[in-house]
């Protein structure tokens, strides 16, 4: 291939972009909107506190992802056993609520276990409409109302009952009876769930990792502050800050409609499907304690609505170099999803106070109002026709969409990398066939 052929163009610098150009072995370049690489697994600082963009424990399941990490990042990884708990009742129990009723008031135990039982004693074979559905049928009634249905809908930002059920599996523990059984007695060995360990560096934050990962890159082919002004499918060209360049295939991780809105000359029925695609908005806070928090939890799960928080994370519990010697960074997920205001931030204080995660609201030092744009893709009933129908389109004209916003859907870092390593292998396939006759 002589120099000038068209390249790769990887759009998005976040862990399946930097993943994709590492593996790639066809010449590639990178266009990144903002000044560094990393995408979501960015960390800020302020006045010697850290914060990621909510908590980001890395989970490696998969061998070459533990050894790609190793690899870059040697002794600089800390292997953490989660501690995630939950808050309702004025409890704090163990996660998953559904494996642990124990420490609940007896009552609340007692109707999440007889709805437990009546959901097993009637099982319903057919394929649950919903997650709420999902939830009902799993777990029963009690378990549904005290933690799975208000928990969701304060995550998701929208009913479980527009949310399907097929998203769940992997995230979602099932206990079995004689598991939650054992949870509500105080009896339950070991830790359920997809995320009993994490990884996470000792220095830095969740941006030490994505740091260590772009350092495998040819610098010269990276660029940053350069967005997608539009792509021109028909020609096969991609035009960033201005200056047009043909491509040979593109692997797009920017977020699936900010592709195709500057994608024009759409077809009809792809523009319909684009406008079918739906994600929920997230604002939380940067809050910064003086002294150090009183709760051990690096995350704790809040169901119920008095509070204005769902989700709060503390960062120094898993390392303390996240906070100066002696204080506390946490990450609070808000179910508002409008403008933060003084009253949320002081509810916000008020209520780790109360779950006696801090010494006293006084003792917040500072909380920033943050937001991200693209959090949560809902998947609702359009979905899955939907992003078939468009990616079928996009992949017939060599754009490969990947990543959590590319691929338009729920994953872990983990899962852009591994989406990154595959999608590098496919473009590569796919070349190697068309160059030699055999891909038309
Ligand atoms: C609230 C929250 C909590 C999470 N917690 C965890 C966790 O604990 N553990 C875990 O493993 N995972 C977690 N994740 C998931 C994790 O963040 C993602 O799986 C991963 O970071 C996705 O990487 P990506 O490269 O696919 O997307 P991104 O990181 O979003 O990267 C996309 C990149 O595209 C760039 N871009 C956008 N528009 C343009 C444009 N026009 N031109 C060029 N570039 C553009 C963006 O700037 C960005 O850098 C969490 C996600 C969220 C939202």
């Amino acid at each position: 291939m002589s120099s000038a052929a068209p390249k790769v163009v990887i759009l998005g610098g976040g862990l399946t972009g930097i993943s994709a150009a590492i593996h790639l072995r066809r010449p590639w370049v990178l266009f990144e909107r903002e000044d560094h690489l990393g995408g979501l697994a960015v960390t800020r600082e302020r006045d010697g506190y850290s914060f990621d963009r909510t908590g980001h424990w890395l989970h490696l399941r998969d061998a070459g992802m533990k050894q790609l990490v190793g690899e870059i990042l040697p002794d600089q990884m800390l292997q953490v056993e989660r501690r995630a708990r939950i808050f309702s009742h004025g409890a704090t129990t163990l996660y998953p609520f559904q494996a642990n009723l124990f420490g609940l008031p007896p009552e609340v135990v007692k109707e999440c276990l007889l709805g437990v039982i009546e959901a097993k004693l009637q099982p319903d074979a057919s394929e649950p409409k919903n997650f709420e559905e999902y939830c009902l049928r799993h777990f029963g009634k009690g378990i549904s109302k005290h933690f799975m249905i208000p928990y969701n809908e304060r995550l998701w930002g929208v009913s479980p009952r527009e949310i399907t059920a097929a998203w769940c599996s992997r995230f979602v523990p099932l206990p079995n009876l004689e598991q939650v059984v054992a949870g509500a007695v105080g009896a339950n060995a070991g830790t359920l769930g997809y995320n009993a360990t994490f990884a996470y560096p000792k220095r830095g934050g969740i941006q030490t990792v994505a740091r260590a990962l772009a350092g495998r890159l040819d610098p010269a082919q990276v660029h940053t502050r350069s967005s997608l002004d539009q792509l021109d499918y028909q020609r096969r060209e991609v035009m960033v800050g201005g200056e047009r360049m043909p491509f040979a295939a593109v692997v797009a991780t920017l977020p699936l409609p900010e592709l195709l809105k500057r994608m024009p000359g759409l077809p009809e029925e792809i523009e319909t499907r684009a406008s079918q695609l739906r994600c929920t908005t997230l604002r939380y806070l940067d809050l910064a304690t003086r002294t150090r928090p009183l709760a051990d939890w690096h995350w704790v799960y809040v169901p119920e609505q008095r509070f204005p928080f769902y989700r709060v994370g503390i960062y120094s519990n898993a390392t303390a170099s996240m906070a100066p010697p002696g204080g506390g960074s946490f990450y609070v997920e808000l179910a508002d999803r409008g403008p933060v205001t003084e009253a949320t931030v002081r509810a916000s204080a008020q209520g780790l106070s109360e779950m006696g995660a801090i010494v006293s609201p006084a003792d917040v030092l500072f909380a920033d109002a943050r937001e991200i744009d693209y959090a949560y893709v809902v998947f609702d009933e359009n979905y899955y026709a939907a992003t078939r129908e468009i990616f079928a389109f996009l992949e017939a004209h060599a754009i490969f969409p990947r990543g959590r916003y590319g691929a338009w859907t729920y994953n872990a870092m983990e899962d852009a990398l591994l989406a990154g390593r595959e999608v590098a292998a496919t473009v590569d396939a796919t070349m190697a066939a068309k160059s030699s006759g055999e891909y038309r």
